[in-house]
Protein backbone atom coordinates (compact mmCIF):
# COMPACT_ATOMS: atom_id res chain seq x y z
CA UNK A 1 0.00 0.00 0.00
CA UNK A 2 1.16 3.70 -0.64
CA UNK A 3 1.20 4.80 2.78
CA UNK A 4 2.09 8.42 1.64
CA UNK A 5 -0.46 8.64 -0.95
CA UNK A 6 -3.36 7.35 1.85
CA UNK A 7 -2.28 10.07 4.45
CA UNK A 8 -3.52 12.83 2.42
CA UNK A 9 -6.74 11.08 1.27
CA UNK A 10 -10.53 12.30 3.25
CA UNK A 11 -10.94 8.61 2.11
CA UNK A 12 -14.42 8.86 0.78
CA UNK A 13 -12.87 6.77 -2.58
CA UNK A 14 -10.34 3.94 -2.73
CA UNK A 15 -8.65 2.35 -5.46
CA UNK A 16 -10.48 -1.08 -5.14
CA UNK A 17 -8.23 -3.93 -7.08
CA UNK A 18 -11.32 -6.25 -7.57
CA UNK A 19 -13.44 -3.54 -9.31
CA UNK A 20 -10.45 -2.09 -11.13
CA UNK A 21 -11.53 1.22 -10.12
CA UNK A 22 -11.47 3.87 -7.78
CA UNK A 23 -14.43 2.86 -5.55
CA UNK A 24 -16.60 4.70 -3.08
CA UNK A 25 -15.57 3.05 0.88
CA UNK A 26 -17.04 2.69 3.91
CA UNK A 27 -15.10 3.25 7.37
CA UNK A 28 -15.00 0.50 9.79
CA UNK A 29 -13.69 1.22 13.31
CA UNK A 30 -11.37 -2.29 13.90
CA UNK A 31 -9.00 -1.34 16.38
CA UNK A 32 -9.20 0.51 19.33
CA UNK A 33 -6.06 1.19 21.50
CA UNK A 34 -4.90 3.50 24.10
CA UNK A 35 -3.21 5.87 21.60
CA UNK A 36 -4.76 5.45 18.68
CA UNK A 37 -7.31 3.84 16.18
CA UNK A 38 -6.91 1.50 13.64
CA UNK A 39 -10.05 1.89 10.68
CA UNK A 40 -10.65 -0.09 7.89
CA UNK A 41 -11.81 1.04 4.22
CA UNK A 42 -14.01 -1.59 2.58
CA UNK A 43 -15.18 -0.88 -0.74
CA UNK A 44 -19.20 -0.29 -1.14
CA UNK A 45 -19.24 -2.48 -3.63
CA UNK A 46 -17.87 -5.92 -3.29
CA UNK A 47 -16.81 -5.49 0.19
CA UNK A 48 -13.08 -6.05 0.04
CA UNK A 49 -10.37 -3.85 2.25
CA UNK A 50 -9.19 -1.54 0.17
CA UNK A 51 -7.35 0.34 2.97
CA UNK A 52 -6.62 1.10 6.62
CA UNK A 53 -5.83 4.17 8.65
CA UNK A 54 -4.37 4.57 12.05
CA UNK A 55 -5.72 7.61 13.80
CA UNK A 56 -3.25 8.48 16.55
CA UNK A 57 -4.30 10.48 19.63
CA UNK A 58 -3.55 14.02 18.45
CA UNK A 59 -4.83 13.34 14.98
CA UNK A 60 -8.47 12.07 16.58
CA UNK A 61 -8.28 15.04 18.50
CA UNK A 62 -7.91 17.14 15.04
CA UNK A 63 -10.64 15.21 13.57
CA UNK A 64 -13.06 16.08 16.33
CA UNK A 65 -12.29 19.55 15.78
CA UNK A 66 -13.30 19.30 12.38
CA UNK A 67 -16.35 17.02 13.08
CA UNK A 68 -17.26 18.95 15.66
CA UNK A 69 -19.15 21.61 12.57
CA UNK A 70 -21.29 18.73 11.31
CA UNK A 71 -22.43 15.99 13.62
CA UNK A 72 -21.41 12.61 13.19
CA UNK A 73 -22.54 9.91 15.27
CA UNK A 74 -21.08 9.72 18.41
CA UNK A 75 -18.56 6.58 19.23
CA UNK A 76 -18.70 5.75 23.02
CA UNK A 77 -15.30 7.05 24.88
CA UNK A 78 -14.01 5.25 27.74
CA UNK A 79 -11.56 8.08 28.59
ZN1 LIG B 1 -14.56 -3.34 -4.97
Amino acid sequence: MNQQQFENFTASSLYCEKCKAAMPVRERLLLVLPDKEIFDYLCTECGTSVGRREITAGEKLLAQTTAARRPRRSVARHN
